[in-house]
């Protein structure tokens, strides 16, 4: 959390908004919220007198294309559980909810982008874009891209022995995905999580990348999942969680065979995934 469908719904909000402006300013609260060893003097002297660019997604980061004059830096935004955005005047619109300030910037033009993270494990560092580059090549395909094919993600899993869930998981085989959309695309696949990624047939494999792509699709449509956390930018609320089959429903019956939805530990992470359902 988030996952795709939410950073990519902060990143076309912030995009209305924040391309062309100039940064005036920076004031970081929080010095744990800068990664990599920037310090919030290194940190401000880069970022102030840049001008955004058209923002950017890989995987779950989120990119800020920033020039001054020839220099060109990406910075880099890990929302993880509770990183947040919001653009006002003077302060964060009430409907926000900021209470946890972290990193504001200043903008020439008077507004000022806030970000705030109560639990501060996401963080924002500052890459030149060749080492954007090389980040974008460690991590695993797009899954809503055109070249992810059921065939290439039935050839990524082939070798893999580790379970299918946290193979998904895996930010280097597949980009984006995290615990909620893994649970309820395997649901809807018919695949037990705990199954060997590799042992699963392409048809299987067919099967998952075709529901990957729906829920991920659908829950981008829906602004993302709005569980205790995630918001877009300025307070926005995501409407997909009332369309989930079994994350978060232990215990609840299965919406297919009305037998309990059961829950295991996987890596660290809830699975909630129907015992009868998916073999
Ligand atoms: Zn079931």
């Amino acid at each position: 959390m988030p996952e795709l469908p939410e950073v990519e719904t902060i990143r076309r909000d912030l995009n209305q908004q924040i391309p062309g402006a100039e940064v005036a300013g920076v004031l970081v609260h929080h010095r744990d919220l800068l990664l990599s060893g920037w310090t919030p003097g290194r940190f401000g002297a880069a970022v102030t007198g840049s001008v955004f660019g058209p923002l950017v997604r890989r995987g779950k980061f989120l990119g800020f294309p920033l020039g001054k004059g020839d220099a060109r830096r990406v910075m880099r935004v890990q929302l993880r559980m509770t990183g947040r955005f919001a653009i006002g005047a003077d302060s964060p619109p009430p409907e926000a909810g900021f209470r946890h300030p972290g990193i504001d910037f200043a903008l020439a033009d008077g507004r000022t982008l806030y970000y705030d993270d109560v639990r501060r494990l996401g963080g924002i560092d500052l890459l030149l874009p060749s080492e954007w580059r090389q980040m974008s090549r460690n991590l695993g395909p797009e899954p809503l891209a055109r070249s992810f094919t059921g065939k290439r993600l039935h050839t990524i899993l082939a070798p893999l022995k580790a379970p299918i869930k946290n193979v998904l998981l895996d930010q280097r085989r597949v980009a984006g995905i995290g615990n909620i959309y893994a649970s309820e695309a395997l649901f809807r696949a018919g695949i037990d999580p705990r199954r060997p990624a590799g042992e699963l047939t392409l048809d299987e494999a067919r099967g998952l990348h075709r529901w990957v792509r729906r829920i991920l699709r659908g829950a981008l449509e829906a602004r993302g999942t709005r569980l205790r956390d995630y918001q877009a930018v300025n307070g926005r609320s995501g409407r997909y969680r009332d369309k989930l089959r079994v994350y978060g429903r232990y215990g609840e019956p299965c919406p297919r065979c009305r037998r309990s939805i059961d829950r295991l530990n996987q890596a660290g992470r809830s699975t909630f995934f129907c015992p009868a359902c998916q073999r």
